[in-house]
């Protein structure tokens, strides 16, 4: 009650405030936008200005919200935009409140939905975006990426008749779960005990970029996040209606909503659910109109086979600087353990596993590159996975990016690479699973 007399004191000081007219408070950073991303992995606030912002921030656990004071700030339209962008599905935001908490101090108040870990840390310009005051609320009970596959899942489930059929008590025994966490539907019940199969195996799925971080933006204005994640909810729907020599496929995704994962937690969920393969979608961009057609890149470890595929890596690992990684709380000692575990082998079955996708990709439009080229990307490291980074075709060609953007072009390549998935394991049969999680 209290602190709400407050705020409404502290709303009638930001009118007082604002009356006095620009001159008095030329001060400070202008706000430039304020966005808002929420995940089930976690829920992000940005607020990017054209000066650096000073800020400090108190996190209050019951019940649980966060305050953030920001210095040299006066109460504006910009700012007050956050409240009404707040979503009711957020599952950490349940509201924002926003006032003048002094003549020089703009005060934001998150209320939040449960605990969270609070992440807030400021990210330098970078393009397209200026200066960024970012503030990540992590769940304290964090998501699990198993549970993120089984839900996915069952969500599919939901509205699928081939329910009946479908072998999810085997992954999750397989997996060491039991029960699913929401009651299968009610013809999964009644339908005979599923036929037993060999192995799941899992196809992890990394739409690249998301949120923040648009990916390469295509001369009419396409976000590579958007057609990446499109394709993949394609090439997931497909995988998971096939079967290879008796091993049905599941596919899991890294995000299938547009938010930003860092490269290295899709490193983590890929091995988290103990994924067969990793395959990393992207679209490709250059400077000039030009070029086009699809190509698909593996792990090196030892340097990138072309001065394009080096060019290449960079351009995708710096993924983490636009879609905004906390820098400080990186685990390099488990990125560098990371590094040193990918094999010899694992790069040999990914480069497989690229030859029988590019078979494919070049039966339904031009490829860039005639075979796999090698370089070091941060998100092919999951050590024993075979990964490979698939650019589909040039979003910064205006013909191919029409293409990208087309549903038909989208189907296509979906099921290019599913049939290049299932080349690759008729040939190079799954192992038993030898790693417990
Ligand atoms: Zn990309």
């Amino acid at each position: 009650m209290k602190r709400r007399q407050a705020l409404k004191q502290l709303s009638g000081a930001g009118v007082a405030l604002l009356t006095l007219g620009r001159a008095e408070i030329a001060w400070g950073a202008s706000i430039v936008a304020v966005r808002m991303w929420p995940s089930p992995d976690y829920s992000r606030v940005t607020i990017e200005s054209d000066a650096a912002l000073t800020y400090t921030e108190t996190f209050v656990p019951d019940p649980p919200r966060l305050a953030v004071d920001i210095q040299n700030m006066s109460l504006n339209p910009a700012l007050k935009e956050l409240v009404s962008k707040v979503v009711p599905d957020d599952p950490n935001i349940a509201g924002v409140r926003v006032g003048q908490f002094s003549s020089t101090v703009v005060r934001l108040v998150f209320d939040l939905k449960q605990p969270v870990n609070p992440q807030v840390f400021s990210l330098n310009p970078i393009a397209p975006y200026q200066n960024r005051l970012v503030f990540d609320l992590y769940p304290v009970a964090a998501v699990d990426p198993l549970e993120q596959l089984i839900a996915q899942r069952l969500k599919q489930l939901e509205n699928s008749v081939a329910a009946a059929a479908d072998p999810l008590g085997d992954l999750l025994a397989e997996r060491g779960l039991s029960a699913p966490v929401k009651s299968q539907p009610p013809k999964a019940q009644a339908a005979a005990k599923p036929q037993k199969t060999d192995r799941i195996i899992v196809v992890t799925l990394d739409p690249g970029h998301g949120g923040e971080d648009p990916g390469a933006i295509g001369p009419g204005g396409t976000y590579e996040k958007d057609v990446v994640l499109q394709i993949a909810l394609k090439l997931r729907d497909r995988i998971n209606q096939t079967t290879v020599n008796g091993n049905p496929l599941r596919a899991f995704m890294t995000r299938d909503a547009d938010y930003f994962v860092p490269l290295q937690s899709r490193v983590k969920k890929a091995l988290r659910v103990d994924s067969d393969l990793l395959i990393s979608i992207h679209a490709d961009a250059f400077y000039t109109p030009r070029p086009q057609g699809a190509s698909i890149f593996a792990l090196s470890t030892k340097g990138a086979t072309s001065a394009a595929a080096r060019w290449m890596a960079s351009k995708e690992n710096a993924a983490d600087l636009v879609g905004g990684a906390n820098q400080e709380i990186k685990d390099t000692q488990v990125s560098q353990a990371i590094i040193d575990m990918s094999t010899t082998a694992q790069i040999k079955d990914s480069l497989r596993l690229g030859d029988a996708m590019l078979g494919e990709l070049g039966r339904i439009g031009n490829l860039h590159k005639p075979r796999v080229e090698q370089a070091g990307f941060a998100v092919l490291k999951a050590p024993d996975v075979p990964s490979v980074l698939v650019e589909t075709a040039f979003i910064s060609n205006p013909d191919e990016e029409k293409r990208l953007r087309s549903d038909a072009y989208q189907t296509q390549v979906a099921d290019a690479l599913l049939k290049g998935i299932k080349r690759y394991f008729e040939s190079n049969p799954p192992l038993a699973r030898s790693r417990q999680i």
